[in-house]
């Protein structure tokens, strides 16, 4: 086979029911939200304190009229990541659980701690990135705890799962994107690419994840694979702002992908052609303390070597510039000065011709 399927190929073996379905129960449980079929509740997932302060975390379940999958969209596990926070909320009574095919379960703000404190990327209890920690633990700090109930209550029940992020308080994703989680398993990684098209962003990027490690299962993205999800990541925003463009772009993403489980009756995404991107690149990190301007543009192609922006210390004076270290298009920039050692101050991903063979890195 060529390296390289064609998204016609791709599309064709992916009609098939991914895993059993879950959303064919007469009432629906997540957390204090029990729904009946055709309604929608909401609820709290509450984590009792341990050696830490308790949280609860909001929840809305819409159980659909008659069954189908359960899909769960997460997004706030970096509680300043307002864009796709916002669009949540939003998304929730924009679907009709009379009219529902299956279960939704919706997740608005997992790490309230710092939505609240305003603290990006990590939670201020434990000073965790809830990003890291799955698949939790019942007797560690809140992060853990927490991702443990929502690995129970969430993951466990969904047969697809996005996980939504971007445009944290220091990152500028200017290129929004979805992304196919594969795991080598070739019927639910053409599903998760699938529904990448089907959301409908222009970007689609292909990360690749070896099932067989011992460190896959550390994101939801990677516990969804283990568990026979489609696993997909959405990045939309940009510094801590939030534009209505944004958010429709989220919620219209997210009826899309119910359209294209037979969820809800809705039109066929409109063709496009994807730009398909490897996740796989180098990192372009600080090397330490200072400040960061970038001087490139998103959505912009650099080659090798270009200056993708430059590095001061804290009296101004220029300490070097930061290069792109292979040629692909620039799809974040750090949007702040503050920088410290290890944070990404870039992002430049090779443009592929079209869905590659799954290849972890
Ligand atoms: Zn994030």
């Amino acid at each position: 086979m060529n390296r390289y399927l064609t998204l016609a190929a791709a599309l064709v073996s992916l009609v098939s029911p991914l895993v059993a379905q879950q959303g064919d129960k007469p009432t629906f449980t997540v957390g204090t939200a029990v729904a009946r079929r055709g309604t929608m509740a909401t609820g709290q997932i509450v984590v009792p304190a341990g050696s830490d302060s308790g949280m609860s975390i909001s929840v809305a379940v819409i159980h659909g009229a008659r069954p189908g999958p359960v899909v769960a969209f997460i997004s706030g596990q970096h509680g300043t990541e307002y864009t796709t926070i916002i669009a949540m909320q939003r998304l929730i009574p924009r679907i009709d659980p009379a009219k529902l095919a299956g279960t939704v379960i919706i997740i608005p703000l997992v790490n309230t701690p710092s939505f609240v404190s305003m603290t990006p990327q990590r939670n201020p209890t434990d000073n965790k990135s809830m990003l890291g920690v799955w698949p939790g633990d019942p007797n560690g700090t809140q992060s853990s705890r927490a991702v443990a109930l929502l690995m129970k209550e969430v993951v466990e029940q969904s047969n697809v799962i996005l996980d939504f992020h971007g445009g944290d308080l220091d990152e500028d994703v200017g290129v929004p994107f979805t992304a196919a989680v594969r795991g080598g398993r070739a019927k639910q990684d053409s599903e998760s690419v699938r529904l990448a098209v089907a959301f409908g962003v222009a970007h689609i990027q292909i990360i690749d994840r070896n099932v067989e490690s011992p460190t896959v299962g550390r994101r939801v993205d990677g516990q969804a694979l283990l568990h026979g999800a489609a696993s997909l990541l959405v990045g939309i925003g940009r510094v801590g702002t939030v534009t209505d463009a944004d958010v429709k772009l989220a919620i219209d993403g997210c009826l899309n992908v119910l359209g294209a489980l037979k969820m809800i009756d809705r039109p066929a995404t409109p063709a496009y052609k994807p730009i398909w991107l490897d996740a796989a690149a180098p990192q372009i990190s600080a090397q330490g303390p200072g400040a960061f301007f970038a001087t490139v543009a998103t959505n912009t192609i650099v080659k090798l070597g270009d200056v993708l922006g430059y590095t001061t210390d804290f009296l101004g004076n220029k300490t070097g510039d930061i290069t792109s270290p292979i040629e692909g298009l620039v799809v974040y920039v750090h949007g702040v000065p503050s920088m410290r050692r290890g944070v990404s101050l870039a992002e430049v991903l090779p443009v592929l011709p079209g869905v590659p063979e799954w290849k972890p890195r």
